[in-house]
């Protein structure tokens, strides 16, 4: 009977540990006080965006390389978030990574895109998204071009292309 109480006692002990260690601590979120946001559930966004859009700017996915045809896009214009609209990157940041999605040296605008830290796969890389509606674009590396040295790795399929008039 006694062991039976200190077993009980044991398990106690490793339920208090277990809830000490408690859930991660919450990504950083990213900082963009200009814009207003847009905020959706996911059943609308469902409804506003083709599966391959969803699965992108809502659940963090990564289209195939050398699937978009914005990566071969030389136009000159704007490349918009697919979800909202909102001006994202100009052609004139937009160069030739080699890496089969469209990259930018650097956003239009440094207050359109926020990051925050991805820790998935085992690595940590920073994530892009649209300060706006919150959408998943991509990832941002230091080892672009100059001026910058960035590397923003977008979803052709999180941008739409508006050529300029
Ligand atoms: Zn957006």
């Amino acid at each position: 009977m006694k062991l039976t109480i200190s077993v009980f006692a044991l398990a106690l002990v490793l339920a208090g540990i277990a809830l000490a260690a408690g859930p991660a601590a919450a990504p950083p979120k990213g900082k963009s006080p200009v814009i207003e946001k847009i905020v959706k559930t996911d059943a609308e966004w469902k409804k506003l965006l083709t599966s391959e859009q969803y699965k992108v700017l809502r659940e963090h996915g990564t289209e195939r390389a050398f699937t978009s045809p914005l990566n071969d896009n030389h136009q000159k214009g704007v490349f918009v978030c697919a979800a909202c609209g909102l001006p994202l990157f100009s052609s004139e940041q937009k160069f030739n990574s080699g890496t089969g999605w469209p990259s930018f040296w650097a956003p239009i605008d440094p207050t359109h895109v926020g990051t925050s830290t991805d820790r998935s796969f085992f690595q940590t890389r920073t994530e892009v998204h649209c300060a706006r509606c919150g959408g998943h674009l991509g990832h941002v590396f230091p080892d672009g071009p100059p001026p910058t040295g960035l590397r923003y790795c977008m979803n052709g399929v999180s941008l739409k292309f508006e050529a300029a008039k």
